[in-house]
């Protein structure tokens, strides 16, 4: 099963990921989390990424067409996937298309995160995560149980992306409207998505993601 999780950040797309991940071992293929090792690890496409992202724009389509391009000649994509910010444009959603075609691969559904706007800053402003391994908490939502101690693996360690601050965050919603809304009438037609409400909490969105792959 391959899908694709679309939805403005903050709609929860790495979060359900990361679920199905545990649940279905399909991998999770996050082109936010590509760039970002590429930029922690000085890349040359670190090095031009960078300043893109802190700003909230996106990077450029051959970029982040590569990586994942190269990401999916993995073995372990073979298990299903799952497109986690990508693709975000309308040059993307045909590169993929095409990518896809290439290595024999197909979607089976691209699924919306319905989101109300407003919300979003405040959720992505509070959230950080444990630098070992990367367990997601926020602010005022997802407390560690101890207090600055991870609940999955007890590092003492969080971190906050660089781009998770209000203006930038406000950047990257118009980027959502203006180039990632728009790809999504080009699944539509071709009877791929499926709306879920990301309002509701991780748990019930989690359970009607799981109802439409097990195709209830
Ligand atoms: P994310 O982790 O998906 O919120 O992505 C963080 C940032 O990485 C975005 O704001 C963009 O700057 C960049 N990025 C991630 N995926 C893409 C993509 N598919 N196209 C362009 N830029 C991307």
């Amino acid at each position: 099963m391959n899908i694709i999780l679309l939805g403005p950040p903050g709609a929860g797309k790495g979060t359900q990921a990361s679920r199905l991940n545990a649940e279905r071992g399909m991998v999770q293929l996050s082109t936010g989390d590509m760039l970002r090792a590429a930029v922690a690890a000085g890349t040359p496409v670190g090095l031009k990424a960078k300043a893109v992202m802190e700003a909230g724009e996106l990077v450029s389509d051959e970029i982040v067409t590569g990586i994942l391009s190269e990401r999916l000649d993995q073995p372990d994509v073979k298990q299903g996937f799952i497109l986690d910010g990508y693709p975000r444009t309308a040059t993307q959603a045909e590169s993929l298309e095409r990518l896809l075609a290439e290595k024999g691969m197909a979607l089976d559904y691209v699924i919306e995160l319905a989101v109300d706007e407003e919300a979003l800053v405040d959720r992505i402003t509070g959230r950080y995560s444990c630098a070992k391994c990367g367990e997601g908490y926020h602010d005022r939502y997802k407390q560690p149980k101890v207090a600055g101690t991870c609940d999955v693996c007890g590092s003492h360690e969080f971190k906050r992306r660089p781009d998770d601050n209000e203006a930038t965050v406000r950047n990257r919603l118009v980027e959502y409207r203006a180039k990632t809304a728009p790809i999504l009438p080009f699944y539509e037609a071709k009877g791929l998505v499926r709306r879920v409400d990301g309002m509701a909490p991780i748990g019930e969105v989690n359970t009607a993601i799981e109802a439409i792959l097990d195709g209830r």
